[in-house]
């Protein structure tokens, strides 16, 4: 079937694997890639991406979801697959069929596992300040305990930082705060014997501000698909990292709207004077933000179209007066390049008042992804 029809992704795997290797040189040689395949691999499309990265040498991946790890199982990945997140006790069967890693959320999840009588493969989580999931780092016994439950194979332990991405002298001594608890896990549990395990702490903010770590593995998520998660965002080292996903659809109809007129749901916008306006084949279903109405704009044929009134589920207009070339059947590009121009996701994440990583992992089930 014709993929670039209505609206769709498409995915640079030159990017990708270019983004791959940058974190390659950044981690210590013996610190693994576990990228972060959750939400469909942050809209990228999870399988297509997992096996790409799985071509690159990749062996660990990391979920959120014993769902979304079946998926990637079923698509062909044949490495580890550690789920981020709970699991209901109901689909702990799906653990093993799928041989997956789960983790340890607190220490009552470690009894519910272990009361189960089969055994699992898991991660313990250690909370060391972001207060989310893991057992509080202070609870060195109960953490060293459920390495001795019998039903669990314990092959590693992580944390997660919350300010990573903070420059400020408070967000600093936080995280350094964080990763000395993480240490002292550590530490406590060789003390008493127990070393036959796994260490994991950074996710992308982790590994850019504090590439001097030097952990098992590190959680790679929306720096490795090469944006970061605000516009703003400043990190400690020089990575050159390239966007791996451009949204594009195509324009449906180009027509006048007369001066005065007002195009969209709510009336929300009038012409000022006679314009030309081009209708979208994407919207907020697809993953444009709603909050994108008169706000922001696309690229069509290498220049400017500014979004005039609300995105709709499946649509949405642009002013394309200033566009001589534009037809019918045209591309528009709502991430990535047109002609000299690019939108970055940074910019739409910016315009709608949220960071890249949400605009992502929401990037509709309709879209088509096609690697180029
Ligand atoms: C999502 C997630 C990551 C990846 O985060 P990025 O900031 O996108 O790199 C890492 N670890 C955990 C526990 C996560 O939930």
């Amino acid at each position: 079937m014709y993929q670039k029809g209505r609206a769709w992704i498409e995915l640079d795997m030159n990017h990708l694997k270019h983004n791959t290797e940058q974190f390659r040189l950044l981690l210590p040689s013996d610190c693994h890639l576990m990228p972060a395949v959750k939400a469909n691999a942050y809209g990228h499309g999870a399988v297509l991406i997992s096996k790409e990265l799985q071509e690159q040498g990749v062996e660990s991946f990391c979920v959120a979801s014993v769902g979304e790890a079946a998926e990637l199982r079923r698509g062909g990945i044949t490495g580890e697959i550690l789920i981020l997140s709970y699991t209901h006790p109901d689909q702990f069967g799906d653990l093993i069929a799928y041989d997956l890693i789960q983790t340890v959320v607190d220490r009552s999840y470690a009894q519910e596992l272990q009361q189960d009588g089969r055994r699992f493969k898991v991660h313990v989580g250690v909370d060391t300040g972001m207060h989310r999931l893991g057992e509080r780092w202070e609870n060195i016994e109960e953490i060293a305990e459920i390495f001795r439950f019998s039903n669990l194979a314990v092959t590693g332990i992580y944390s997660h930082l919350c300010v990573s991405d903070g420059m400020t002298a408070l967000e600093r001594d936080y995280t350094f705060q964080q990763i000395h608890h993480f240490e002292y896990v550590v530490e406590e549990l060789h003390r008493r014997g127990i070393w036959n395990f796994k260490c994991h702490l950074q996710g992308s903010y982790g590994i850019l501000n504090y590439s001097e770590l030097c952990f098992d593995y590190a959680r790679a998520g929306i720096a490795l698909y090469g944006i970061l998660s605000g516009k703003k965002d400043a990190v400690n080292v020089k990575a050159d990292l390239k966007p791996v996903l451009s949204l594009k659809a195509r324009v449906e109809s180009v027509k006048m709207l007369y001066q005065g007129e007002c195009a969209g749901y709510g009336l929300t916008y009038s012409a000022g004077e006679n314009k030309k306006i081009g209708v979208l084949s994407i919207g907020y279903a697809d993953g444009v933000p709603r909050s994108l109405s008169n706000c922001g704009y696309v690229l069509c044929n290498g220049r400017q179209a500014p979004i005039i009134g609300r995105i709709c589920m499946d649509q949405m207009m642009v002013d394309l007066s200033e566009i001589d070339s534009v037809k019918a059947g045209d591309e528009a590009v709502l991430i990535g390049r047109s002609g000299e121009l690019e939108i970055r996701a940074e910019d739409m994440a910016q315009w709608a008042g949220t960071i890249t990583n949400e605009i992502l992992s929401r990037m509709g089930e309709r879209l088509e992804r096609v690697a180029v």
